[in-house]
């Protein structure tokens, strides 16, 4: 058995999940009721009252579901503005990811990406043998397109760049985007905060042979634990995916909810408009706290450098008082801590919680 194991996967060093929160509520003492969860950048209102309905009283959990995911995808036709022929949906964008890879990396092919940046692009390049060549961002976490157009070579087979870019929650210029495509190689956007940022490069696509836009239900639509999101493809990658995905890759419930996600745009626009006002006081709050620096974002998180104490003692406080935001030990986020934007009420106990940590440490 162990023998059968491909070689290269014995050095494969995955993806750190995030703990469910009975765990942390074990870990920390803490309830899970009083949790405070602003590690994973979901949306703390939930999914649509719509969705929960529908769901409900949904009788066809018997049957497999549509593998042409015909409803959902004319939904999205019309919410994204292109053809029903550029979509296609999967359970979560990560598998959007995946699939992508084993479309177009063989082993040997370079992938180029811009860390620090959203690890799962890494993590499925290297699953399929290929190399991940790595051209940081500068300082200000912006992509240094000039560093990205010198890597390319003749092995390079495409490049992500997550827009806003998680976990800096900056995007990347159109014209950017654009020079980047000038290039030939494939352009993964990966837009899964869109709904937070409003800028897109969706509306490109058909009229590009290089270029892919990833979306995602997880964030803004707080459908992440149904694990769906969706691309926007070129006509001839789309008619490639289909061919090569699971057939039934998204579950029946997942592609109900994005139906009824989207026929109740009001009600999710008004939970992404709190939480962009929420962001507006936190952001404004953390900077008064004196212990992080926080970054301005585009998506539903903010990253903050930390100007008084080490991350990972903060992290660990935080946790006693119930409080639970995301530490990356990488380069380029030495000392930093990611934090989701949640409720007002969850600000409050954030600012609270390292107030007192600040007169405790002062
Ligand atoms: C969260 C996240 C995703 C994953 O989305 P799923 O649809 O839940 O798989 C993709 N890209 C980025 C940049 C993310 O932060």
């Amino acid at each position: 058995m162990v023998k059968s194991i491909r070689p290269r996967l014995h050095s494969f060093i995955g993806y750190q999940p995030l703990a469910p929160q009975e765990a942390l509520s074990q870990s920390s003492g803490v309830p899970v009721e009083k949790i405070i969860k602003l590690d994973g950048n979901e949306n703390p209102y939930g999914c649509s009252p719509r969705v929960q309905e529908a769901l409900a009283h949904y009788s066809g959990y018997h049957l497999y579901p549509d593998p042409t995911q015909y409803v959902a995808r004319q939904a999205l036709s019309d919410y994204v503005g292109v053809g029903t022929e550029h979509l296609v949906l999967g359970s979560g964008s990560d598998e959007l990811i995946d699939l992508i890879c084993r479309i177009c990396v063989d082993p040997g092919d370079k992938v180029i990406v811009c860390e620090p940046t959203f690890p799962m692009y890494r993590f499925f390049v290297d699953l399929c043998g290929g190399l991940t060549v790595n051209v940081p961002r500068n300082p200000q976490y912006d992509v240094d397109v000039k560093a990205v157009k010198a890597a390319i070579d003749g092995d390079t087979k495409m490049i992500f760049l997550a827009s806003p870019n998680n976990p800096s929650g900056n995007s990347i210029p159109k014209e950017d985007v654009l020079s980047l495509l000038e290039a030939g190689i494939l352009v993964v956007v990966d837009e899964a905060y869109y709904e937070f940022s409003g800028a897109t490069v969706a509306p490109l696509v058909p009229s590009y042979e290089n270029l892919i836009v990833l979306r995602s239900f997880s964030k803004w639509a707080g459908l992440a634990g149904l694990r769906v999101g969706y691309g926007i493809f070129p006509q001839s990658f789309a008619e490639m995916l289909f061919k090569i995905k699971p057939p039934y890759n998204v579950n029946a419930a997942a592609q109900l909810a994005v139906v009824e996600s989207l026929a109740d745009i009001d009600y999710l626009k008004a939970t992404v408009d709190a939480i962009l006002a929420e962001r507006e006081r936190l952001s404004t709050l953390l900077k008064a706290s004196k212990i992080l620096k926080p970054l301005s974002s585009e998506a539903n998180f903010i990253l903050c450098p930390v100007i008084k104490g080490e991350a990972p003692s903060i992290l660990q406080k935080l946790r006693r008082e119930g409080v639970f935001v995301r530490y990356y030990n990488s380069p380029g986020l030495e000392n930093c801590l990611r934090i989701s934007v949640g409720k007002p009420e969850h600000t409050d106990a954030l600012i609270e919680a390292l107030n007192r940590l600040g007169e405790k440490d002062g």
